[in-house]
């Protein structure tokens, strides 16, 4: 194989960068192409009123050390501030703290044997080594059966709809497994306490960093550049665009959500369309507001009450120094639900008049003329839902067609879509990639492999 052999990758987000990075590390010559006109896709920031912020709140743990170890590269990762922040519960038209033990004791909205139910319940899972088992049940059942009928009625299923929307009773057990293996990385890194951090300036920082080490590699990036359709022919992989462009690669990789894969790739199998498309996923829609004032004094704010129209409050000013939003308050407010939800036809006045009435009910100090900028994003497919039997059904990496491979978040088997994920999941694709000696090889379906990804 040539040294020179080109390389496409479709999707500039964390993804195709890290994809491209590390291909150009090994001597390829890469070209990463973007259908927006900047890279960094759900990690990318926009202009809220006067401030440039992340679209999508963002928190790096202490415990990411893939994505430490890419800040480091970046010479950035001794700028990161690490902050202890507070939890919020909001329940029953109250808002709590239960930032710590005490709290949970105090105010947790359970009996006793409801509070040492739920507790042993998350103390359980976290010991948990594989979610292989956990695949196989739903997460509704497991959850009842640990933590009792009524905790799952009050506490689980408001924070399962809050995360997965009514999808929440196709997901497995391995769902909450993921997230509370998450919540212990950092006993499991051997730190002693989990902290959150950011980088000042965000994400836009960090990836227009990214952007110009990818350059100095000689990867050439071509944003504004939405892939219609991938074809095999006789010169290699062709990729249409809709600007009218085409490009033809040796080898093409596609990390765009998998129905978005399958429907650019009409050559694929209808068995690996069908793998594609039975994919599940959760979109999210997510106000950002520039106000005034604070709201409390917690980053994350769960939310049990159905009448409020998002699924929890994040208040980003707690984590990040107000004077990077101009001495203002950031808050976003998701509402996580299936793609197809009518939400998504909602415009941002609909959306704002909704979010704004609820959030001045839930923190009725807030004034009318507090609220400076409100502005929302929609994206239908963010995360692959854990359905049961998840890891069983995933397609593989490399196709039916000789060179084209499809890597995208939905390979992150059992764990919480984050960047830290995201770039282990690139070096598994990397390694895959150039092991593959012949561009004819097919592969069984693969995934992150479960506590790697941890
Ligand atoms: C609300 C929210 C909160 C989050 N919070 C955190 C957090 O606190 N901590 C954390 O670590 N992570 C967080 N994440 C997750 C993190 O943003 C993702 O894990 C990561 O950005 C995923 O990167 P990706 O490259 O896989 O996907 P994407 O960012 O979706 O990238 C895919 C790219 O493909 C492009 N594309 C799609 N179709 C085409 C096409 N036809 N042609 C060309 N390009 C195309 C898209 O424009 C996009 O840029 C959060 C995500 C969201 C949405």
């Amino acid at each position: 194989m040539s040294e020179q052999e080109h390389w496409g990758i479709v999707g500039g987000g964390i993804l195709g960068m890290t994809l491209a990075h590390d291909l150009a590390k090994q001597g390829k010559k890469v070209t990463l192409f973007e259908a927006d006109k900047q890279l960094g896709g759900l990690a990318s920031a926009w202009q809220l009123g006067d401030i440039v912020w992340d679209k999508h709140y963002h928190v790096t743990l202490l415990s990411d050390t893939e994505l430490r170890s890419l800040l480091r590269e970046l010479g950035l990762e001794r700028e990161m501030n690490w902050v202890e922040t507070r939890t919020g519960l909001y329940t029953d038209g109250k808002l709590y703290s239960i930032s710590n033990a005490l709290e949970f004791l105090r105010y947790f909205p359970l009996n006793l044997i409801g509070k040492i139910r739920f507790a042993l319940t998350i103390i359980y899972g976290s010991k948990i080594k594989s979610p292989k088992k956990l695949e196989q049940i739903s997460v509704v059942d497991w959850l009842t059966k640990w933590s009792g009928k009524y905790t799952v009625k009050k506490i689980w299923l408001p924070l399962l709809r809050s995360k997965l929307g009514g999808n929440y009773k196709k997901a497995s057990a391995a769902f909450i497994w993921a997230i509370i293996a998450r919540l212990y990385a950092a006993r499991r890194t051997g730190l002693k306490k989990e902290m959150f951090g950011y980088l000042p300036g965000g994400y836009g920082r960090m990836l227009d960093r990214y952007a110009q080490i990818l350059a100095e590699e000689q990867v050439k990036i071509e944003i504004d550049h939405l892939a219609t359709e991938v074809r095999q022919t006789s010169r290699g992989i062709e990729v249409e665009f809709s600007n009218g462009q085409q490009a033809v690669c040796d080898r093409l990789v596609l990390t765009t959500p998998a129905a978005i894969a399958s429907k650019l790739c009409p050559e694929l199998t209808e068995i690996e369309k069908k793998k594609l498309n039975d994919i599940q996923y959760q979109g999210i829609i997510c106000a950002s507001l520039l106000l005034k004032q604070p709201l409390a004094n917690f980053y994350v704010t769960n939310i049990t009450d159905d009448w409020v129209p998002f699924t929890g409050v994040i208040e980003m000013s707690t984590l990040v120094d107000p004077r990077q939003f101009g001495g203002h308050t950031l808050v976003y407010l998701p509402k996580y639900v299936t793609p197809e939800d009518p939400t998504f036809e909602l415009s941002d006045a609909e959306l704002k008049v909704q979010f704004w009435t609820a959030l001045r009910r839930m923190y009725p100090h807030l004034q009318d003329d507090d609220l400076l900028s409100f502005q929302v994003s929609r994206v239908r497919r963010v995360l692959a839902i854990s359905t049961l039997n998840y890891s069983q059904n995933l397609p593989s990496m490399s196709t039916s067609i000789p060179g084209l491979h499809i890597i995208n978040s939905a390979h992150i088997c059992n764990g919480t879509l984050n960047v830290n994920e995201t770039i282990q999941l690139a070096k598994q694709g990397v390694e895959h990639l150039l092991s593959s000696q012949s561009k004819k090889t097919n592969f069984d379906s693969q995934c992150l492999q479960e506590n790697s990804a941890l």
